[in-house]
């Protein structure tokens, strides 16, 4: 027998092991099987070319549990090891700088493992005593076992070993008797090995016999030998896309689109990516992109390898050459990475091209399904944006699509303004805004349906994006304002009809929470309705986009500023002026007077202390006329409002436009109807 210390420069790797590392305790048995697999494949690729002229054999890797000798054994047929070799790839780990770089990485188990070439040794996580029994594929080579109980002390001597290959054998100790449980080392072997290129054993099949599970004597294979997407594209049908797909995440929807990666130069890369039926919320965290290194799944948090709006996706990529044992920030600055992220987004966009291209149809048919990913790409990656332009559809009111050239081809001659600006109109929601629409719809304008989830944000890159373009929304202004072909017609009223009118009109708007209304005049055609609510499109996006940022709250507690437009060339409102004028004008007159005579000689006054300050007399003055001026307004609200009360006319045509906006209900609503049955 053989004794020695295992070539660590630190005083004794294995508390450090099972201190720094108890987060990630299971990967273990990924490292373990990992090797297990390399020695196999090792073995095969001997045998191929020559190197090695014995039998193969039944080449698996088999996990096995003893649990009265408490054991986990790991077990394969692969090339095995010599004396030697133990010495040189087990006892001697170089380990410089090695207390520094723990404390650095204490939280990642991958980063260590993978910066050591621990695999082995993080057997010890969960192992009082590990034991290794190995014969060599080598002629002539004697059959070894190596035994360590976590001192730096290990010993070897030889043994009867009749079978190729190596059997680790852990000794768990207390803390970590769950390892000891067939379901928990079958779950993990499922989450590790899924997917591995060789048979992994865990156990044996059950059946259903006298009213409970047995085994059988059936090996349980845990593992898909050849997974979907390391086989070539033309070997699999959609079926076996789909079927892979489920396999990953059982239980949803058919994907919509699913794109093979296949790359080999400059860096190793193959996967496949699905898009997934998003339904109303992102579920992103459960089923995430799974990365693997050759086919050994390492972890499902891709960020850095895969661009941040491509996180939707589902899927798999396998590469080796992504470093797994460094920092998430390492990762996302290493040059390597970043090509791996730039080639992905490039075959993202190719691959939804060439569906556009080649299948229109079924593109449009799942445009509004794969629309979020689409947006937030060209949102949030300035490649993919370029490229998303050529595979970005609007769709209107009536349910086509138009690429944007297309649409911008549609509208044009329509739709550009006295400005040469290219309105774009949009709603986000077409039953609500009904009777906007259709007055646009009926002056030949197309109206957009922008009622995504990222649209509001989206509007915003458009306007940047397409040459002298302005998206409003169908209700903000009445349309001939929102598409002005020719100046505007004037408003053709007196200060004094202008005055009354808008008294009249302001005292009959009811009180509506976190509503606020401005009376305004337009000269539209005697055909429009009387009266147009709107809502200023700046103002309303400066609050939808408040409510996403944190600390612009104020924005969404302001009230909804409404403006109540008045059609001064609409007959009934050229019979409401006139009667007003005659009934009030005479009343309001003699008030107006008074102001106006107020004002001016407040002028006055001003005027001639230009230069120094006013005394006490005078400023006594001023107040005292603003002070009566103010009481006058107030006489005159009163005397149009007492007359506006009853005049049925304004408080109906008032309702009616509230009502075509939603925003007419309870008592308002019902005295409204009332007030409409004793007209009729
Ligand atoms: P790594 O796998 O990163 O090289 P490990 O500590 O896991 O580091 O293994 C060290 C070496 O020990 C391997 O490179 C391999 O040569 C050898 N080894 C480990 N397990 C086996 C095995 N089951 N069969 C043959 N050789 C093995």
């Amino acid at each position: 027998m053989k004794k020695g210390n295992i070539g660590v420069t630190t005083e004794n790797i294995f508390p450090v092991i099972k201190k720094f590392l108890y987060s990630d305790h299971e990967i273990f048995l990924r490292e373990l099987v990992s090797n297990a697999i390399d020695a196999t494949q090792k073995l095969k690729t001997l045998s191929s070319c020559g190197e090695y002229k014995g039998e193969l054999g039944d080449l698996k890797v088999s996990v096995s549990i003893d649990k009265k000798k408490g054991t986990l054994t790991v077990s394969d047929r692969g090339i095995g090891m010599t004396p030697e070799d133990i010495d040189k790839y087990i006892n001697q780990i170089a380990f410089s700088g090695a207390e520094e770089f723990l404390e650095k990485y204490k939280d990642n188990a991958n980063a260590i493992i993978g910066h050591f070439g621990l695999g082995f040794y993080s057997a010890f996580m969960v192992a009082k005593k590990v034991e290794i029994r190995s014969l060599s594929y080598k002629d002539g080579a004697k059959a070894v076992k190596w035994e360590c109980d976590g001192s730096p002390e290990y010993s070897m001597e030889e043994i009867n070993k009749d079978s190729r290959g190596t059997d680790i054998i852990l000794y768990i100790d207390d803390e970590n008797k769950d390892f000891l449980e067939q379901t928990r080392i079958d779950t993990l072997l499922k989450k590790y090995c899924r997917f591995l290129p060789v048979p992994v054993i865990s156990g044996k099949e059950q059946e259903w016999k006298d009213g409970k599970y047995v085994d059988t004597d059936k090996d349980k294979v845990i593992n898909e030998t050849s997974p979907a997407w390391m086989k070539k594209p033309t070997e699999l049908s959609d079926d076996d896309y789909l079927k892979f797909y489920h396999e990953l995440y059982p239980g949803q929807d058919d994907p919509l689109f699913w794109i093979h990666l296949n790359v080999d130069y400059p860096f190793t890369l193959t996967g496949i990516l699905f898009f997934p039926k998003i339904k109303n919320n992102f579920d992103i965290n459960k089923n995430r992109i799974q990365l693997y290194c050759n086919q050994v799944f390492v972890t499902d948090s891709v960020e850095g390898v895969v661009p941040d709006f491509l996180m939707l996706l589902q899927g798999v990529i396998d590469s080796p050459d992504i470093p797994l044992n460094v920092s998430r920030s390492y990762l996302q600055s290493d040059a390597a990475v970043k090509k791996i992220s730039t080639y992905i987004t490039k075959k993202v966009s190719a691959r939804l091209e060439e569906i556009f291209k080649s299948n229109r149809d079924e593109y449009e048919k799942k445009w509004d399904d794969i629309k979020i990913f689409i947006e937030y790409g060209m949102l949030s990656d300035e490649k993919f944006r370029e490229a998303g332009k050529k595979f970005t559809l609007l769709k209107d009111t009536e349910g086509k699509y138009f690429t944007l050239d297309e649409y911008k081809q549609l509208i044009e001659s329509t739709q550009t303004d006295k400005d040469g600006n290219l309105i774009h109109l949009y709603t986000n929601n077409p039953i609500a805004q009904y009777t906007y629409i259709n007055s646009a719809t009926e002056k030949g304008y197309s109206v957009l349906l922008m009622d995504g989830q990222l649209d509001n944000h989206f509007i915003g890159l458009l306007e940047q994006q397409i040459e002298k373009s302005q998206f409003v929304r169908v209700d903000s202004d009445v349309i001939d304002n929102l598409i002005r072909k020719e100046n505007k017609k004037e408003v053709l009223l007196t200060t004094t009809q202008r005055n009354i009118m808008t008294g009249a009109f302001n005292s009959q708007i009811p009180p509506i929470e976190k509503a606020q209304f401005i009376v305004t005049f337009e000269a539209m055609s005697a055909t429009d309705s009387p009266i147009i609510i709107t809502q200023n499109e700046y103002m309303r996006r400066m609050k939808e986009m408040a409510a996403f940022q944190p600390g612009m709250d104020f924005y969404g507690d302001m009230p909804n500023s409404y403006n109540l437009i008045i059609n001064t060339e609409h007959p009934l409102i050229s019979k409401i002026r006139d009667d007003a004028e005659v009934n009030v004008a005479n009343k309001l007159t003699p008030i107006t007077k008074v102001i106006d005579d107020n004002n001016s000689k407040i002028a006055q006054i001003r005027e001639a202390n230009k230069n120094k300050a006013l005394n006490d007399e005078d400023n006594k003055t001023i107040s005292s006329l603003e002070e009566a001026t103010k009481a006058l307004r107030d006489d005159e609200t009163r005397i149009l409002s007492e007359y506006a009360s009853k005049q049925p006319l304004i408080k109906q045509l008032i309702d009616l436009a509230l009502l075509g906006n939603g925003l007419l209900s309870g008592e308002e609503l019902n005295s409204f109807i009332r007030r409409s049955i004793s007209l009729l």
